[in-house]
């Protein structure tokens, strides 16, 4: 059962309850009780009242000690975090582990960055002095989807806490339960004063715009689609207040003639299959020398045609299942266009139970179909074709994304020379699908806005305030 978290009680939702779903099987993992606006707007202003009354956001060392705290404990129950997950969003289970892992490393490391938070000083002339200080931004909303949903959690929550904000969490309406089983962790954190973080539950989109529009909050740190990315700027800029957005990505993986091609092809088959290609990073295109193309091809068909695809809780499992069923039935659709624009080398096809699909390969000349420029969020890849440098990096820029891409070559100036090229947040040489909490990620153009993991990663809770002094006045 899973209830909202408002200053340090668990409370119940004023609406029936509802039941979250294995995608698996279509059992039922378990109900929760929905948010509502009156709720969001009151998880908001006790955030507010959290950071203004209380010593949160001038505490470093507390909030240092909150994320170590929070890390022993997601840790502690790391196994039944990754259950929970594998149940909702039916990934693999090691895939739910490694999620896990990957928010723990992240807590961990903000809870370090909490204590490094420093401002500068500068003398404008003599005894005239500029001090820089940094400070919390104030109230975080952090509004999070359903395809990782405890690392995309912690991957804001680590910074917004480490930087001093106050936070109200909304989930996905697909995985209420695993969210309150890290909010009970955090509940668990002695470092952690009632109404420092929150947390509703969604039922529509009603949590969410209420956050959007609410006074009480100054930053929205929002992980999803890049249609609601817009809607949410769209309402932020009533109140004006800070956005970082994590969106929609369509990676191309830029396949050179002199690359290793059993690297490439495991690297892509990996990295395109991941949580059944629901990850926005996930590689979305294939773009190849047109000399290797059949090659490659071949052996892309060979990986794919390998792959087991079932319930994420059984140890066999290669890739796990859909987030529901209508998202099979969409991307069934999306492959019968694939056939009609392009030409279908490899067809997915549904498993009789559960909301399973097989990969999908396809041809496709035309960059701009709706197959290659839409993020599709699935086991759907196009393979395309080159003839030089130039044509490569103008096809890898052609859609209005930039999210993430990989270049697969030996020579290492022409790695060097293509990854500056391609507009993109992350570039992976050699590789796919490489996240670290150490290493910035975010997007250009229909990507986002602002960077999360890293250093740069507490720049979306802080603001810079300039203190002047000036000399022979005090
Ligand atoms: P989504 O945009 O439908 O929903 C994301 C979150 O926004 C959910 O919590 C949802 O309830 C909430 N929401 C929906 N409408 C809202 C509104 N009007 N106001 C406020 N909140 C609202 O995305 P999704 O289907 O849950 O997730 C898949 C998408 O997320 C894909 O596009 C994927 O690429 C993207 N994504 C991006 C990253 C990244 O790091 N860039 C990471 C993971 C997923």
């Amino acid at each position: 059962m899973a209830r909202n978290w408002i200053k340090g009680e668990w409370r119940d939702g004023a609406s029936a309850l509802l039941e979250s779903i294995n995608p698996a099987d279509g059992s039922t993992v378990g109900s929760y009780h929905p948010g509502s606006r009156a709720l969001a707007d009151e998880a908001a202003w006790v955030a507010h009242q959290a950071f203004v009354e209380g010593t949160w956001a001038a505490s470093p060392r507390q909030r240092s000690a909150a994320l170590f705290e929070f890390a022993d404990r997601l840790e502690a129950a790391r196994n039944e975090i990754a259950d929970l997950i594998v149940a909702e969003n039916g990934k693999l289970r090691t895939e739910a582990l490694g999620e896990t892992m990957g928010a723990i490393s992240e807590a961990r490391y903000y809870g370090g960055l909490a204590r490094n938070i420093r401002g500068t000083m500068q003398e404008l002339s003599p005894g005239q002095m500029s001090l820089f200080a940094r400070e919390a931004a104030g109230v975080a909303a952090i509004i999070v989807p359903w395809n990782a949903p405890v690392t995309l959690l912690v991957r804001s929550l680590g910074p917004a806490m480490a930087a001093g904000c106050t936070c109200v969490v909304k989930p996905a309406l697909q995985t209420p339960l695993v969210n309150a089983r890290i909010m009970e962790c955090l509940a668990d954190c002695p470092s952690v004063p009632a109404g420092v973080v929150n947390s509703v539950n969604e039922a529509g989109s009603e949590v969410g715009e209420a956050l959007v529009a609410s006074d009480n909050v100054h930053v929205i740190s929002f992980t999803g689609s890049s249609r609601t990315g817009q809607k949410i700027m769209e309402g932020a800029s009533k109140t004006l207040k800070r956005v970082g957005l994590e969106l929609g990505g369509k990676a191309p993986g830029v396949v050179f003639d002199d690359a290793d091609l059993d690297q490439a092809v495991r690297e892509l088959s990996a990295g395109s299959l991941n949580m059944a290609g629901q990850i926005c990073v996930a590689a979305a295109r294939f773009l190849v020398h047109e000399t290797i193309a059949p090659e490659f091809e071949r052996r892309m068909v060979n990986a794919y045609e390998s792959v087991k695809v079932g319930p994420g809780a059984s140890p066999d499992s290669q890739m796990g299942s859909l987030i529901d069923m209508p998202n099979r039935e969409r991307l069934m659709r999306l492959i019968e266009q694939a056939g009609d624009e392009g030409e279908i080398v490899l067809k997915g096809r549904a498993l009789e139970h559960g909301a399973f699909l097989t990969p999908t390969l396809f041809r496709i000349n035309d960059v701009n179909s709706a197959l290659v420029q839409e993020e599709l969020f699935g086991p759907i890849v196009s393979l395309e074709t080159f003839a030089d440098e130039a044509e490569a990096v103008a096809k890898a820029n052609a859609t209005s994304y930039g999210l993430a891409a990989s270049v697969f070559t030996r020579d290492v100036s022409r790695a060097m020379r293509v990854s500056r090229a391609i507009r993109a947040g992350t570039v992976w040489i050699n590789s796919h699908l490489r996240l670290a909490a150490e290493a910035e990620t975010g997007g250009y153009g229909k990507s986002g806005l602002g960077r999360l993991h890293g250093p740069e990663g507490l720049y979306d809770f802080l603001e810079t305030k300039h203190i002047h002094l000036e000399p022979g006045t005090l």
